[in-house]
């Protein structure tokens, strides 16, 4: 047997093998929480308190959910089948897989992404008149999700005026209609599953005895909803009930923009009464240079629990960072110091390149793929929803559950099969008065419009009759033939990607078959009855239909449900391209909880990080101070930060100062970097760099040293200080036009960007 404690310091050893109770570790970034978690798991398996089917583990993505079963799987030698591990969506999924009759859901109910709760709301303000600019689709679907995660029906909502009246009336029709759909969103699966467990007494009792240790990572982040979930399948007020291990740093909370409520740690420690808490302040990540820089910045917030880290490693490298005149320039910059981390033997995943708002990505990206050098991006374009992607799981949906409208209008006339707006418009109105799916509706029209209707039911079940005793990937290769989707983008000018992109789908399904354990072979429709042949559910001890008993998807889901669930659950994106040697392309945001050894923070302008609409929000710096927290202590031994003058975002020009974040790191952990890279401004103006511009320090007014004359102006020059009686000091960032139409566009840091008329405005040189 493994010596599982011997590489824990003698905090971490009192927080693995605490006695069964509730716990709160409450401590900072790469101090070993998740560790922590994870090995306690294992202690308690090998000490033989609890069995694998007695876990619950809670992770905050679907990639930390394998890594913790992998690293299970290696410390045991057991199977670790029985747990469940998984993301809140996930486990709820999971949850209403097994349980679907009691939840009032078909087998094969399907789950929405947002881009897919969107276009039902859409199509649902289209169907009752509703005027889409005052109630835009994309505030009726905030104020759905919204309601959601705080627990609340249409009919619980208060509603204030008569605007949120309607609203609360949208909701209602829009939960009756994924019900006939039989499709749920995220926030549904939450909340279905959370009234699943708070009605049915029996289940509920179930599962309380069943989960003896429900252990929750990334716990600043859990929502009220999520938080009342948890608090029911403990059973915080059973005699009995589960232990509740919760690991999290309210200086990584960063997710109040979707409901996460970090006073969910006080209310834990109130309502379980944690009479275990432990801090750990060791932390074993990062060198000196990069943890100070960490704990310096996060001091400037106020409203902290309080804590502290300190490392043993030595102080490393100093963290650079290098102003560049352009995002061009930056990216520039950034490959070719990745290049030379290469150079030095770092592996292309071990550099991760993070920014606050996916579209960075893209400049970065262009000059990564012209340079050569692979990537992935996380959670930008996700694989699984692209349109192209999209269109094939359309058409599988459709076989597994053929009244998901939304797939169905997806994919009706698509590749063109003359079925216009007007029949179904005629199809709409039929469904409508019967109250039943356009599938089902399809009958009820008449004509020419009928009978073009009728044969894309007749493909749909073509192909589903064709597939029956298909395994998945080869009945993925059937739907794309016979939907005529590969020969359309064959056909298509431009469309090779497309083309890779939905015969990836065949690997995807391959991988998914294999890594789920369906066996090669397993029909892709089959679910659980009709695999057991008896057609008669399993019953546990106490009396609940399950399917569950010892292992995962294959017993509650047919292959092709538990597909597309993953599809909609899941980024795709790794899979697609696993095994990949790539740098690491993400938002701070999912960098939540991962690693490298050389990190990136790009952007780190005013307006950009932070972000401009924290400025809208109660504490929103102190928000985007804890993501530029997050960010730091990704790194192991590298940091880079950089920022630029100029940057292209949504189609304009913006002229940004550095970020105040730059104010707020100790001085000597820091290097600035001299612009090396000859910089370009707007048009083919050129300009040369010619002496360090930071050397040394972080002050906030930036002081060009721009060789450049400009074209116009009594002697104005680009990147020179002026003073303007209202806006105060500013640099020029451009200049334009001559004589008595000379503007220049000025950057007066707070006070913004102004184009001023030149032969107007009184300017004095600073
Ligand atoms: P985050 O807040 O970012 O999620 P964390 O607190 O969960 O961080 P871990 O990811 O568990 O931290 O650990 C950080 C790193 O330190 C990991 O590489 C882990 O293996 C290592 N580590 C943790 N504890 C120890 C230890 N006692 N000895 C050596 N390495 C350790
Ligand atoms: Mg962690």
């Amino acid at each position: 047997m493994q010596n599982l404690l011997h590489n824990l310091n003698p905090e971490q050893l009192a927080a693995v093998t605490l006695p069964a109770q509730s716990a709160l570790i409450l401590a900072g970034a790469g101090s070993g929480k998740t560790r922590v978690l994870t090995t306690r798991i294992a202690w308690l398996i090998q000490t033989q308190q609890v069995s694998p089917a007695g876990i619950m583990a809670v992770t905050f993505t679907n990639k930390a959910a394998k890594e913790m079963l992998a690293r299970l799987s290696a410390m045991l030698p057991m199977s670790t089948r029985g747990m469940w591990v998984g993301t809140f969506h996930g486990l709820c999924n999971r949850l209403l897989r097994t349980h679907y009759r009691d939840a009032a859901l078909p087998q094969t109910f399907q789950i929405l992404d947002s881009q897919d709760q969107l276009s039902v709301i859409k199509r649902l303000l289209k169907a009752n008149n509703i005027d889409d600019e005052k109630y835009p689709p994309k505030t009726l679907m905030y104020f759905i999700n919204n309601a959601k995660d705080q627990g609340l029906r249409a009919h619980q909502v208060e509603a204030h005026d008569p605007i949120e009246r309607k609203l609360v009336e949208l909701y209602e029709i829009y939960d009756l209609q994924c019900q006939r759909e039989g499709v749920v969103d995220f926030a549904e699966l939450l909340l279905r599953s959370y009234e699943l467990l708070a009605r049915n007494q029996p289940l509920r009792e179930h599962y309380q005895q069943r989960f003896r240790h429900i252990l929750v990572d990334e716990f600043q982040d859990t929502n009220d909803l999520q938080y009342n979930w948890l608090k029911l399948l403990a059973g915080h007020n059973v005699v009995g009930g589960g232990a509740l291990f919760a690991v999290g740093d309210d200086d990584q909370s960063i997710y109040a923009f979707r409901g996460a409520n970090v006073g969910n740690m006080a209310a834990f420690e109130r309502e379980f009464r944690v009479q275990n808490l432990i801090k750990l302040e060791q932390n074993y990540r990062s060198h000196g240079h990069i943890l100070d820089s960490a704990n310096m910045l996060i001091s400037n917030n106020s409203k902290r629990l309080g804590k502290n880290l300190r490392t043993d490693a030595g102080h490393g490298e100093p963290v650079r960072i290098y102003e560049a005149s352009s995002d061009l320039e930056e990216a520039q910059w950034i490959i070719e110091e990745a290049k030379s981390l290469m150079a030095e033997g770092s592996a292309r995943r071990d550099i991760a390149i993070l920014y606050r708002s996916n579209a960075q990505s893209r400049v970065i990206e262009q000059k990564l793929f012209a340079a050569g050098l692979p990537y992935i991006v996380y959670g930008g374009q996700r694989y699984f929803q692209r349109a192209e992607v999209k269109h094939v799981i359309a058409y599988l949906q459709l076989m597994d559950n053929p009244h998901n409208d939304s797939a169905f209008l997806r994919v009706v006339n698509f590749p063109t099969r003359g079925i216009g707006s007007r029949s179904i418009e005629q199809l709409q109105a039929a469904a409508g008065q019967q109250g039943i799916s356009l599938y089902a509706a399809v009958p009820h029209v008449a004509g020419k419009a009928g009978s073009s209707l009728a044969n894309f039911v007749r493909l749909i079940e073509g192909a589903r009759f064709e597939t029956t005793q298909l395994p998945l990937p080869e009945m993925v290769r059937v739907v794309l033939e016979a939907s005529g989707l590969l020969a359309h983008y064959q056909g298509e000018k431009d469309g090779t990607d497309r083309v890779e992109n939905v015969e990836q789908m065949v690997s995807a399904a391959t991988h998914f078959v294999q890594e789920e354990g369906f066996g090669q072979n397993a029909p892709a429709h089959l679910g659980p009855r009709a695999q057991a042949q008896s057609g008669a559910p399993i019953v546990s001890e106490d009396g609940i239909e399950i399917f569950d008993a010892d292992a995962p998807l294959p017993t509650v889901m047919s292959p092709l449900s538990a597909f597309l669930s993953h599809a909609s659950l899941e980024a795709g994106d790794a899979q697609a391209q696993a095994g990949q040697d790539a740098l690491q392309l993400m938002t701070v945001h999912s960098a939540k909880g991962l690693e490298f050894d050389a990190v990136f923070i790009t952007g780190l302008e005013e307006g950009l990080f932070p972000h401009e609409s924290s400025a809208r929000e109660m504490d929103g710096v102190d928000e985007e101070r804890r993501l530029m927290y997050v960010a730091i202590t990704r790194a192991k031994k590298r940091l880079y930060m950089s920022f630029t003058q100029t940057r292209m975002l949504h189609g304009q020009t913006r002229y940004n100062m550095k970020s105040r974040f730059f104010d707020e790191l100790p001085e000597e952990a820091l290097k600035w970097l001299s612009p090396r890279v000859q910089s370009h401004w707007s048009g083919n103006k050129k300009s040369a760099w010619d002496e360090p511009v930071f050397a040394g320090g972080s002050d906030n007014k930036i002081a060009h040293q721009i060789a450049q004359k400009a074209s116009s102006g009594p002697g104005w020059r680009i990147g020179e200080s002026v003073a303007h009686a209202k806006f105060g000091e500013g640099v020029i960032v451009n200049l334009e036009g001559s004589g008595s139409n000379a503007r220049a566009q000025i950057n007066f840091g707070r006070a913004g960007v102004k184009v001023l008329d030149l032969s107007v405005a009184k300017l004095d040189r600073v």
